[in-house]
């Protein structure tokens, strides 16, 4: 911003070069995975959906209830330490590659300004002339062009969280019928289009809080995009067939002029830097331009260009990577121990222990099971450490339909010569064509039996 803290708009000069090329072919295979993976299906239903709305969740074909919402928080907690640990040894590599913001910003919305208003300099000069035919064409063309686009990227947003066959019953069915979507489907184009045709590098400098981080989370041996300032320094112009006696940065300005954030990697890491690359590409064509070695500005460590060591593994790498790894072996857990049916069973509120003919006591319970599967499931519950009866209340058998829930009631039924406490934990097997899937735990009522 200027100083009255206006926004500076920026016309940063297209890259070009290895790193550009190379961040071309990762977002072209990033934007296609996007738009496919929607479209993917296992046993008839989406490999991936994530409807907030209805709290429906499918994860590589396997379905996920609110119930499960323990695995996602833990999951979010794994990512972001692994995110932080990533940060950590290398830098915002992850914002300058697979970020969606940079990959939308940079080599989809930039790209239009290049093809509309011409290099930077033409942008500028269109910039500042007034509103005539030529601004207009261009400028209309540019925005009309970039609402299509967030038009489309809204619509493959929306297939994460409907589906793509509720997208086409949209397409097919009469507008009123699906009023909410096509809202959500408007706020999401506006919103997509108002961050990338206005906001723009706005979003990485001020907004994203992993930004605001980077203060905390990098220290001297992260790797970033840094300029060798012990190589760089003094720098000065270049002249033909000179003895170069002063550094290797001859201050054309080319690492500044391509960068989308509009700074000058030669003051050193800053926040802004989303570690694009731009600036890497633009000084090794100038480093090879003048016959000097690359590299002058590269991915490296502020203790590695002072001092020109190694990069090392700090022990804050470590203590990362420890937790990371105890996340992520408590996640394989919980995934690997997660069964295809949730149940609850709570004893009927408001009900005692019933005294039963033949010196029974009874309990009453409510339960509620959950299919987390795409077949219908029949399970039986039985006794684990108890003699007793399990009754059903109207049913044999429990039937669970797929990707639903069932509630009913049941009864538990003991002697009344093994009811020696107030309360007894029973363990309780559930079985699905003779198999065990799950084992649980109640609590039985009885009578007190004084000491
Ligand atoms: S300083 Fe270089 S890497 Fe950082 S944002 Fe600017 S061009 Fe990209
Ligand atoms: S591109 Fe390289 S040589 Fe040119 S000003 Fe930047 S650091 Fe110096």
């Amino acid at each position: 911003m200027d100083k009255q803290g206006h926004r500076v708009w920026l016309f940063p000069q297209q890259p070009k070069g290895k790193l550009y090329n190379a961040r071309t072919l990762v977002s072209i295979g990033y934007v296609a995975l996007f738009f496919i993976l929607p479209f993917l299906k296992y046993d008839g239903h989406p490999l991936f959906l994530i409807n907030i709305i209805e709290r429906r969740f499918i994860l590589f074909g396997q379905i996920f209830w609110p119930q499960d919402f323990f695995i996602f928080a833990l999951g979010m907690v794994f990512f972001i330490v692994f995110i932080a640990l990533f940060t950590v040894v290398f830098g915002r590599v992850f914002c300058g590659w697979v970020c969606p913001q940079t990959i939308f910003q940079e080599m989809l919305f930039r790209r239009l300004d290049y093809w509309f208003e011409g290099d930077a300099t033409q942008q500028r000069i269109l910039n500042k002339s007034p509103w005539n035919t030529n601004k207009i064409l261009r400028r209309g063309g540019k925005i009309v062009v970039e609402w299509l686009i967030s038009f489309v990227i809204a619509n493959g947003f929306l297939c994460y969280i409907i589906g793509v066959d509720e997208l086409g019953k949209m397409i097919r069915e009469p507008f009123f019928q699906h009023m909410g979507e096509f809202l959500t489907l408007a706020m999401f184009t506006t919103v997509f289009f108002f961050v990338h045709s206005w906001m723009r590098e706005q979003v990485c400098t001020l907004i994203c809080p992993f930004g605001r981080m980077q203060g905390a989370l990098l220290d001297k041996d992260s790797i970033v995009v840094a300029y060798d300032y012990k190589r760089g320094e003094s720098r000065g112009k270049f002249h033909k067939n000179e003895t170069r006696t002063i550094g290797d940065c001859i201050d054309c300005g080319n690492c500044v002029r391509v960068c989308p954030t509009g700074i000058d990697i030669r003051n050193g890491t800053q926040l802004e830097c989303v570690n694009c690359t731009a600036c890497m590409d633009a000084c090794n064509h100038m480093m090879e331009a003048v016959g000097l070695p690359r590299g002058l500005i590269r991915y490296d460590s502020e203790n590695s260009i002072a001092n020109k060591t190694k990069h090392t593994y700090t022990w804050r790498m470590k203590a990362y990577t420890a937790v990371m790894c105890i996340l992520l072996g408590l996640e394989v857990f919980l995934l690997s121990t997660r069964t295809d049916v949730g149940i609850t069973v709570l004893r009927t509120p408001g009900q005692l222990y019933q005294e039963q003919p033949n010196h029974k006591i009874s309990n009453l319970y409510n339960y509620k099971l959950l299919n987390k599967t795409f077949h219908d499931k029949e399970v039986v519950l039985k006794p684990e450490n108890f003699n007793g009866t399990i009754q059903l209340v109207g049913e044999e058998k429990i039937k669970i339909p797929k990707d639903g829930s069932v509630s009913g009631a049941m009864f538990i039924y003991l002697d009344s010569t093994d009811v020696t406490k107030t309360k007894t934990k029973l363990m309780i097997g559930m079985y699905e064509n003779g198999r065990k899937i799950k084992t649980f735990s109640t609590n039985f009522l009885g009578p007190y039996i004084g000491s």
